[in-house]
């Protein structure tokens, strides 16, 4: 067993997972004087196929960690988005869909999720993100948490914070066994280098065209070099939850082979695709016990289709860090509730959402226009870019500190 370092604050937390949601909080604890260190099951962090779009509540969270200049350095800057029908005609936008305008400046920023997991690294000391260590269970003790890794190795901290992803272990422990639910969709998804293109396709915008029972949307990242593509399609396939199962061409040119140019010329020119089934899960009745906690998609995973599962994933780990900050090993049990309750309705809130949006995309029903008035009427408020998850944390800090 490793001996725990000494800290600032004391507490030494172990983050699961060194995904999106994982190496934010790791940098955003650190920030906030806490000793940490995250167990990744991968060998190695690679460069994964694909984008992710970091919306401006997930900008304003990464901001708050000290994060935000890393993170835009490997963004690619819209300047505006775009919704057509597969006949090519144009959607009105819903007001709070990723947009650009002058009252509403760039803030929607597109990432290769690889290039985003090397801006959150490259914010930690070496040796802070271990590799190699699948954790098999965790251990509520007396003086904290025991890990146990499949080797059978063991390490303790003061605080285990599952970041473990839809699969996650950690979940298991915090809240028992809960089956996740499928939405009958399937994601492709590709990166295509855009001299592929020929100058087909307008790559200062995210694109989104619509039609019964499927969507296709793209945008660009790693500063223009690639273009992002994701096509949802209905399936009866149990398809495997993850970001490498290869996907065939030849079946996603056929889903789209009646739509109007220029997706089917997009679709020629993918050079491989990836594809994974898309599942969530109900709320679940706790996250957290005295010393451990969940965040992300161990906590909450969702449909992508308000593009919120990683934001909400750092909005976590900066409500998390922020409400650890100068917390003693006694204060943790009460810190950790309060985690829990500052997130629990709005990460719900958006996993109904999104399920509900991914409805609407795929009608077969509505027209253009009534599924652009439902969009908007889900997205009212813009209650999900405009939320500042830091400022809601000081507030309920403070709202402990006044008793
Ligand atoms: P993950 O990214 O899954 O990371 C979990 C980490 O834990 C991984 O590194 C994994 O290897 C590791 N791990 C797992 N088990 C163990 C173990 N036992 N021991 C140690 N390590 C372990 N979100 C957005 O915000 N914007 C988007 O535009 C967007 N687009 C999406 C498009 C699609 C098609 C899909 C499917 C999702 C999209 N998402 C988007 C959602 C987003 O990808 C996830 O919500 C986000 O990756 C969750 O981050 P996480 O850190 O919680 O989990």
């Amino acid at each position: 067993m490793s001996v725990t370092e000494v800290t600032r604050n004391g507490l030494h937390i172990a983050i699961i997972g060194a995904g999106i949601g994982g190496l934010t909080a790791a940098a955003a604890l650190r920030a906030n004087g806490t000793d940490v260190v995250v167990y990744e099951k991968a060998h190695e962090l690679r460069e994964v196929g694909a984008g992710v779009v970091i919306a401006s509540n997930g900008l304003r969270a990464l901001d708050e960690a000290g994060l935000g200049e890393r993170v835009r350095a490997v963004g690619t800057p819209i300047e505006r988005s775009v919704m057509g029908t597969w006949h090519g005609e144009s959607v009105p936008m819903p007001p709070a869909w990723p947009s650009v305008s002058a009252d509403r400046p760039a803030t929607s920023l597109p990432v290769h999720r690889g290039e985003l997991q090397q801006a959150l690294l490259s914010a930690l000391p070496a040796g802070t993100v271990h590799l190699g260590r699948p954790c098999h269970d965790v251990v509520e003790t007396s003086d904290g948490v025991r890990i146990v890794f499949a080797d059978g190795s063991e390490e303790h901290a003061d605080v285990v914070v599952g970041a473990d992803g839809i699969h996650s272990v950690v979940q298991r422990v915090v809240a028992g066994p809960v089956e996740l639910s499928s939405e009958g969709i399937m994601a492709y998804r590709g990166l295509i280098p855009v001299e592929r293109l020929d100058h087909t396709v307008d790559l200062s915008c995210m694109q989104m065209w619509i039609g019964p029972g499927r969507t296709f949307l793209i945008y660009p990242v790693s500063q223009g070099r690639l273009l992002n593509i994701v096509a949802f399609t209905a399936s009866t396939l149990d398809a495997e939850e993850s970001w490498t199962a290869p996907g065939d061409v030849r079946e996603l040119a056929a889903e789209f082979a009646d739509w109007a140019q220029p997706i089917p010329g997009i679709i020629d020119a993918i050079p491989q695709t990836f594809r994974w089934g898309l599942y969530d899960r109900k709320p679940l009745h706790r996250w957290s016990t005295d010393r451990i906690t969940l965040l992300g998609d161990a906590a909450h995973p969702m449909t992508p289709h308000l593009g919120q599962g990683a934001n909400m994933s750092i909005e976590d780990a900066v409500v998390l860090a922020n409400v650890l900050a100068g917390a003693s090993a006694a204060d943790v049990p009460q810190r950790l509730a309060l985690y829990e309750s500052l997130r629990r309705d709005r990460t719900t809130r958006v996993q109904q959402n999104a399920r509900q949006s991914g409805g609407v995309y795929r009608s077969v029903d509505l027209t253009p226009q009534q599924q652009a008035a439902q969009l908007t009427k889900i997205l009212a408020d813009n209650w999900i870019p405009d939320y500042d998850a830091a400022a809601a944390a000081g507030e309920a800090l403070a709202g402990i500190d006044r008793r």
